[in-house]
């Protein structure tokens, strides 16, 4: 059984989870000690212990910790990349491209543990100083979702320790192998005891105790909206710090004028790839009556001859998604869709393969409407639908007829039509003939509207979250 780490000692439980490969459910990766509320509480505890020395700790000690944590997952990133789409089920090039991405990011904020500099200024009173300088928060907790089970735990604990935070990290409840390697390298590269915590087990106990202490001083979470807002009911009586990013129905808009091969691709890669499990996922493609029946066309064929089959297969274009019940939901979306009118052009059956998994043929689906629920609701598989409107101003008003507002795109040969998009698409990012999914590891990440909350994750902005200003008068 993997344990836990708390306070810098692995700990066993009486009561373990087995972790199951989604390509093959008779493969059992391992099994792994659940936390409960004691134990949460405990970490919690460490954490705080923790917290006074690591917050004044030498920003080299952060940097060489944080560097050897990048240095190793570079070094194992084939066989951490290929742990990964064992137990989540992107395929192996896609698991090994996340696991160099989280390489990249501790590199990254090995770095900005050394940049991390004030500013001083003259005071308004003679004879004075003032100087701004940057803190740590504290106790920071961590809450991950499943589609990213390296990435995105790397991008909030990777700034967290950098900027002299202690963490408690909770995993999703169905990727703890990704997360419990992550913690071994943070262990073994030299993280203090305390610092760092590992706490597999469900979201309703770990993650819940987790929201009812008041010892966490910030929380970082990604996953649904319905459990962000509960995240943020539980964080705002105690004024704790918060950073939400939640779900999608990102928007990808094609003209009439734009290059067909180009649209064609971005819609393959924004909708399916990562078997369409990434918040940024273009869900829906917004597409002008002008090119519509040949775009549809061609992506029908496109989606059509993507291979289905086991995530460490050579020969797999996609994955299966990752658990029973994300099919089933699949399956009920689609069959929705389908009843309000939808017409369904390719995929959306349940495919048998050598082992048994939760393969679903990738569904585009074509004749929606803007109003209905395959276009309202965020579906988060391998499932796209298709609006046909009029024109660009159409288009850019279905586009942002949504409460989500994390990524939008579009694929246009005009100048005018991209720069327009650009400053009136309702979100955090926006995508000019490129894939909605699919972003850089040093530039702001986030969405507007009900997609995110708090400050931006990734890059130089990481700072605004995981740190808090200080600016000290000084009368020498
Ligand atoms: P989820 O909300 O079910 O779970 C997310 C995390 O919250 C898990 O670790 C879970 O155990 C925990 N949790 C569940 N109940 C809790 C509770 N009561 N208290 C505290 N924690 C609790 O989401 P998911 O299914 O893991 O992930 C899919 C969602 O994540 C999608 O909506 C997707 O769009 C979103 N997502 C967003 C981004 C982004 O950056 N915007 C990135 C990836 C995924």
């Amino acid at each position: 059984m993997k344990p836990l780490l708390i306070d810098g000692a692995w700990q066993r439980t009486s009561h373990g989870v087995e972790n199951v490969n989604p390509s093959d459910t008779a493969d059992v990766i391992d099994t792994y000690a659940q936390a409960g509320v004691a134990e949460t509480q405990t970490a919690i505890a460490a954490a705080l212990a923790a917290a006074p020395e690591w917050g004044l700790s030498a920003p080299l000690l952060r940097h060489d910790i944080l560097r050897r944590a990048g240095d190793e997952i570079l070094a194992r990133r084939e066989e951490l990349g290929r742990l990964l789409s064992r137990e989540e089920g992107k395929i192996a090039r896609e698991g090994i491209a996340e696991a160099t991405r989280a390489a990249q990011i501790f590199h990254f904020f090995a770095a900005e543990a050394l940049r991390l500099s004030g500013e001083t200024g003259a005071s308004l009173r003679p004879g004075v100083t003032v100087e701004v300088t940057r803190e740590p928060v504290g106790v920071v907790g961590i809450i991950a979702p499943w589609n990213f089970p390296l990435a995105i735990p790397a991008w909030k604990i990777a700034p967290a320790l950098c900027f002299a935070n202690t963490v408690v990290f909770k995993p999703a409840e169905l990727v703890p192998a990704s997360a419990w390697a992550l913690a071994d390298i943070l262990h073994r590269a030299g993280v203090p005891d305390g610092v760092f915590n590992l706490l597999n087990g469900p979201g309703a106990v770990v993650g819940q105790a987790m929201l009812d202490d008041p010892r966490i001083d910030a929380l970082s979470f990604t996953g649904s909206q319905a459990t962000g807002t509960r995240v943020a009911a539980a964080s705002l009586p105690m004024m704790r710090r918060l950073q939400l990013e939640m779900g999608g129905k990102n928007p990808l808009v094609v003209l009439d004028d734009a290059d067909l091969d180009v649209a064609v691709q971005c819609a393959l890669d924004g909708a399916f790839f990562s078997t369409g499990q990434r918040c940024t996922a273009s869900s829906r493609l917004i597409v002008t009556e002008g090119l519509h029946d040949r775009f549809v066309s061609r992506l029908t064929e496109a989606v059509s001859a993507l291979r289905v089959g086991h995530a460490l297969e050579d020969a797999s274009d996609m994955g299966p998604v990752v658990s029973e019940a994300q099919l089933q939901q699949h399956l009920a979306f689609i069959a929705q869709a389908r009843a309000q009118g939808g017409h369904l052009r390719t995929g959306g059956e349940v495919l048998r393969r050598e082992t048994a998994g939760f393969y679903l043929s990738p569904a585009l689906i074509t004749e929606t409407d803007p109003k209905m629920t395959i276009n309202t609701t965020e579906v988060f598989g391998p499932v796209a639908s298709v609006i046909r409107v009029r024109d660009y101003e159409h288009a850019l008003a279905v586009a942002n007829d949504t409460p989500f507002g994390l990524c939008a795109g579009i694929c246009t040969t005009s100048l005018k039509h991209a720069s327009d998009f650009k400053r009136k698409a309702q979100a955090g990012m926006v995508m000019v003939n490129l894939p909605t999914a699919g972003v850089d590891h040093h530039v702001p990440f986030g969405g507007t509207k009900s997609s995110s909350h708090g400050p931006r994750e990734q890059g130089g902005q990481a700072r605004e979250f995981f740190t808090t200003l200080k600016t000290a008068y000084v009368q020498p």
